[in-house]
């Protein structure tokens, strides 16, 4: 049951046509065509739009939608991305320019990251955006390369808060974190600090990622809330800016349901009643995968199908030096089935047997699908990875054996 397909049937939001699957209006056989590859990542720009469209259905338009671009940088992308997002968040130099350059304002995007060196706080400083500091030594490198650039940075601080999120996929906030400043530390030192020495902008309270529980996010969002104001009281000069964290999650395994964003919603509309003092502000939420990841597939050719004691293997061409979140050596525990197909069989009732889709590299890790329930497959079919438009490409081993890197596509 657990590796069932059409568990995941409801995920699958791409049109479908003479059993072909379409991404973009095209086939795999013609994006193979059009990209001369035959192994690639697809992503839908219609898919991406209308999960953005579901955000602003529920979520009140007083709060701005960012974009983390770490979940998805590609150029194309991001550039499409940006008329449909307030803002981009960026965790790097390179990150930095692709955002600059989509044409974002500078003042809509902000540099986050734990362990800055001195020339991104550079290149932060000499664009304009606003920097995340993390630590106090961030902060003092930051007003010092400010001063040899001439140029005041403008800052936001990163706060590590002390609350826990429950039920979080990845806790990025409460205890002990390399991530931005302890709020008990900050309830000390912004007092203490010289505010003609930067421009300050606020503040980035960011608590987690993946969640898919409704409740576990209300929660968060009530204690963001009640830091945010306490944070408030505290910098002589007007907070412009709160960045309340991200942490929607997207169902990626058997047995995940979406996360009802309406609750959240509702949430937010009566914390921005109760908080007049922070409706006033800017306020921000910031997401990667939500917005990116249903929009993606991955494509591979199997190119041999192997029986080994009863066990079939289909061989692929793609792997996990492509797409190491679904061989489930990204941060997860246990290696669970992302919602696969054969992508030019859609619809065609499953076989019997469950079959193991795996990759060309040398380890038993190069999985793609473990015993799942396809269609019947031949040499030739596509094997398509569903919920892969974040963390892939980027978030992947390519050069590990030295096998081609993969291609990608905006349609
Ligand atoms: C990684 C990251 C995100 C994006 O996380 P998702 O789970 O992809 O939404 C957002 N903000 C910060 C600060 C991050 O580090």
């Amino acid at each position: 049951m657990r590796n069932h397909l059409p568990q995941h049937a409801d995920m699958l939001q791409f049109e479908v046509q003479d059993q072909q699957l379409l991404v973009g209006g095209k086939s795999l056989e013609q994006i193979a065509c059009m990209l001369d590859k035959e192994v690639f990542y697809a992503y839908d720009r219609r898919v991406v739009k209308a999960q953005i469209d579901k955000f602003h259905q529920h979520i009140p338009s007083a709060i701005k939608l960012h974009y983390a671009i770490k979940a998805n940088p590609y150029p194309p992308l991001v550039q499409a991305m940006r008329p449909w997002v307030e803002g981009f968040d960026v965790a790097s130099q390179k990150e930095m320019l692709i955002a600059l350059q989509s044409g974002m304002p500078v003042r809509d995007i902000s540099f986050a990251g734990p362990s800055k060196q001195a020339p991104e706080i550079r290149a932060a400083i000499a664009s304009g955006v606003t920097l995340h500091v993390e630590s106090e030594t961030e902060l003092a490198r930051a007003i010092e390369l400010g001063r040899q650039l001439g140029t005041k940075p403008v800052i936001a601080f990163r706060v590590n808060p002390a609350f826990e999120l429950k039920a979080s996929g990845m806790k990025m906030g409460g205890g002990p974190k390399q991530f931005g400043i302890d709020e008990e530390r900050l309830f000390e030192l912004l007092p203490t600090l010289d505010y003609s020495e930067f421009e300050f902008r606020g503040f980035h309270i960011f608590w987690g990622s993946q969640n898919l529980r409704s409740d576990a996010i209300v929660d968060a969002h009530n204690n963001t809330f009640a830091l945010a104001r306490q944070l408030l009281k505290l910098t002589p000069v007007p907070v412009q800016t709160i960045n309340l964290g991200g942490g929607l999650g997207i169902p990626y395994f058997p047995g995940e349901s979406r996360l009802d964003l309406a609750p959240v919603g509702e949430n937010l509309q009566r914390l921005l009643e109760d908080y007049p003092d922070l409706a006033a502000l800017e306020l921000v939420i910031e997401l990667g995968r939500f917005l990116v990841a249903e929009g993606g597939i991955y494509a591979s050719r199997i190119t041999d199908i192997k029986l080994s004691r009863g066990q079939t293997f289909l061989m692929t061409n793609g792997g996990l030096h492509h797409h190491l979140s679904n061989s489930g050596n990204f941060g997860q525990v246990i290696r669970k089935n992302y919602p696969v197909a054969l992508g030019n069989k859609m619809g065609q009732p499953a076989s019997e047997e469950k079959v193991t889709a795996v990759g060309p590299l040398c380890t038993p890790l190069d999985t793609l699908a473990d015993k799942m329930a396809l269609p019947q497959a031949e040499i030739g079919d596509w094997l398509v990875v569903f919920q892969s438009g974040a963390y892939g490409p980027t978030a992947s081993p390519q050069d590990f054996l030295g096998h081609p890197h993969v291609a990608e596509i905006l349609l």
